[in-house]
């Protein structure tokens, strides 16, 4: 069985949930990957080393923005040169647009919001969550290429030590797929890891009380040299940005440590970091849902417990 995963790139580098999705796809039988833009074949070789046989690799000044539409006629012509019985991707808002184009390109199925792949006979099994997340569903496809988008940090890179070969790859682009035109872009200034990469979270909800209460969070983090990040309670409520949601409709975290401040557990909230090594809760409810799956809980009332906890971390590293 063979795939192609769309490994999407920032600043000369794979990012992790791509290299993600192309371990799995390794795991799964043949797995390629496909590198768009600006530099492709300079990146493209360093998937050799998380699974990829080969690395398809599309440059051309049409691919240079982060627009999906040309990605969609790139996409197409790897596909139709190389064949794939799988189109596999990293679930991101680029991501989204580009699979969701290529589907319709292709006449192919997409199944999205994926959490876990697997191959049964010749048919490929994707699970699913279905009904706010309560239960995993199997479904498939009906034809291929069968496209499936990835939920974001379901699987970690795995370094396989491999290299791969790279090919390059010429795509003609419609005339429709170049008229948009990014007019500027953004960086939302960041410190410290993102906690799809980060190690420790300390993540924040409700409990905390009000915005400021955040400013516990983030010295928990700073001490334990970890990322802050949010329910979507207080992300609703403007506290913090919707770039840290963790959850249904946010992002899906295995950090080795989660500690959740003033978060009841929800079902929604659950699916995103239920993955995590270590959870650690503080909640002044004891019957708060958290502590049904928390490795460790304390009750209380975080504002006595986290700046003393913060202190103590502080002390035992110095
Ligand atoms: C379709 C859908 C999608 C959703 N997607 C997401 C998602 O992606 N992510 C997500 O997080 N949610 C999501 N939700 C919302 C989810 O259902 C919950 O409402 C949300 O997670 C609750 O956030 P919270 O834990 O911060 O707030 P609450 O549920 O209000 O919990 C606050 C907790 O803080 C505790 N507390 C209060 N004061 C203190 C104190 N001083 N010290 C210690 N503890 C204290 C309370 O006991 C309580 O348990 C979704 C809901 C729906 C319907």
């Amino acid at each position: 069985m063979k795939s192609l995963v769309f490994l999407e790139h920032a600043d000369g580098a794979i990012t992790k949930g791509s290299l993600g999705v192309l371990g799995k796809a390794a795991a799964l039988g043949e797995a390629a990957g496909v590198v768009l833009g600006g530099g492709a074949a300079d990146v493209a070789a360093s998937a050799g080393a998380f699974g990829a046989s080969t690395v398809y690799a599309v440059d051309d000044p049409a691919l240079a923005a982060p627009l999906p539409q040309p990605r969609v006629d790139a996409l197409e012509a790897v596909v139709r040169h190389a064949g794939a019985d799988n189109v596999l991707f990293a679930s991101s808002v680029l991501a989204a647009d580009v699979a969701a184009g290529l589907a319709a390109r292709l006449d192919a199925g997409l199944n999205w919001d994926v959490v876990d792949l697997a191959v049964d006979g010749d048919a490929l099994v994707a699970k699913r969550p279905a009904l706010g997340d309560t239960v995993l569903v199997d479904a498939g496809w009906t034809s291929t290429p069968r496209l499936a988008l990835v939920r974001s940090g379901t699987f970690d890179p795995v370094e396989s030590g491999g290299t791969a070969t790279v090919e390059t790859v010429t795509a003609e682009f419609q005339d429709f797929s170049t008229q948009a035109e990014l007019v500027e872009q953004l960086q939302e200034a960041a410190t410290g890891p993102s906690i799809e990469d980060a190690d420790t979270i300390v993540a924040g909800g409700r409990g905390l009380g009000a915005p400021e209460g955040f400013q516990l969070c983030e010295g928990l983090a700073e001490a334990l040299g970890g990322a802050v990040a949010a329910t979507r309670a207080v992300v609703d409520a403007g506290w913090y940005p919707y770039s840290t949601q963790v959850g249904q409709t946010g992002k899906t975290v295995s950090p080795r440590l989660y500690v959740a401040l003033g978060i009841s557990g929800a079902i929604q909230h659950k699916v995103g970091m239920q993955g995590s090594g270590v959870i650690i809760a503080v909640n002044k409810d004891p019957n708060a849902p958290i502590f049904d799956f928390a490795d460790l809980g304390v009750v209380g009332d975080l504002h006595t417990i986290v700046p003393k906890l913060t202190e103590l971390v502080r002390a035992r590293k110095g």
